[in-house]
């Protein structure tokens, strides 16, 4: 099913995202999220997709694996590093034969070093808007993009990246996921430039719950800006005391999806780190 028809319901849902399991052991410890997870019925289950081989591998056989061995919908993420548009079209050809209907256009980053310079493969893509084009192009696929409520780092200013945001929806997205952010201010601009700008598909705002110090950590990192220091206070003093922190953590983020909520998002994106306990936390909290 398609991820913009999952999404058409009356009441906020929610969706989670995996990355591609490592190894044997990794990918028991994706599954048992997975089997806990499915009973919850996401709106859709995403695989990032990594910058190597075997981890690409890895995101194609795990989302064709969701597609025929559950009850979920699962949406593969794709991106431009270090592929040929050929490349490209095979990768798409293996989503939809193993039933994936569903895929995440993102541009992705130099190899190595995120903030190094672009650049793009001699015969491959620019920018993830020429991405969501081939897809679209090559099948009856639902696409979604990445959203920035804080900007992409390499984007000059606000404005300028809800411009190139607009662009990918009108190139053929159905819908966003916005990049992690703890003060909701920055994604409900970010949702009024884009309708400023007649864009009106679904923004899902990118949740995850902070657990542990270290997941505070790569949040800042994902996020691209510093933890609130209001919610850095909060939490740093529990760092020695691993059950004090995820309670608190995790109410954090309940409380900044009550309010998503409040202001009508059509559904919450947990990054759940392939463990389910935490997401399952918040989602009952809030009643979804
Ligand atoms: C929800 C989510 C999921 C993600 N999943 C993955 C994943 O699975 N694997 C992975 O490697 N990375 C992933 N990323 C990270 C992503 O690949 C990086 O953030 C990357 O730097 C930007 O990708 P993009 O699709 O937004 O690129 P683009 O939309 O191409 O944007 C890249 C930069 O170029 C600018 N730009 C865009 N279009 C134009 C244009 N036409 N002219 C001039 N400038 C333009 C943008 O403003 C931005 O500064 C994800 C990010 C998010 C938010």
């Amino acid at each position: 099913m398609a991820v913009v028809d999952r999404l058409r319901t009356e009441r906020t849902t929610f969706s989670v995202e995996f990355f591609p399991p490592r190894d044997d052991a990794e990918e028991r410890v994706l599954w048992r999220a997975v089997r806990e997870l499915e009973p919850l019925d996401p709106a859709f289950v995403s695989v990032t997709y990594g910058a190597g081989g075997s981890s690409r591998d890895r995101t194609i056989r795990t989302t064709g694996r969701i597609a025929q061995e559950t009850t979920l919908t699962p949406m593969a993420h794709l991106t431009a590093v270090d592929h040929s548009v050929a490349e490209l079209r095979n990768v798409i050809g293996w989503y939809a034969a193993s039933g994936v209907q569903n895929v995440l256009a993102v541009r992705g980053d130099p190899p190595g070093d995120p903030n190094g310079e672009w650049v793009r493969h001699p015969e491959g893509l620019e920018y993830a808007e020429e991405l969501v084009r081939l897809i679209r192009e090559l099948g009856d696929f639902c696409v979604g993009v990445a959203a920035f409520p804080h900007g992409h780092p390499r984007s000059a200013d606000l404005d300028v990246d809800a411009d190139h945001l607009a662009r990918k929806i009108r190139a053929g997205a159905g819908f966003a996921i916005a990049q992690l952010f703890l003060e909701p201010e920055y994604f409900l601009r970010l949702r009024d430039r884009l309708a400023a700008r007649g864009c009106d598909v679904p923004l899902l705002p990118g949740v995850m719950p902070i657990t542990t110090p270290r997941v505070l950590a790569k949040f800042g990192e994902l996020a691209g800006v510093p933890v609130p220091s209001a919610i850095a206070d909060q939490l740093l003093p529990l760092a020695d005391d691993p059950a004090g922190f995820r309670q608190a953590g995790v109410d954090v983020v309940t409380r900044l999806c009550e309010r998503l909520i409040a202001e009508g998002v059509p559904a919450l994106h947990f990054y759940t780190l392939n463990r389910s306990k935490a997401t399952r936390q918040v989602v009952a909290a809030l009643g979804l």
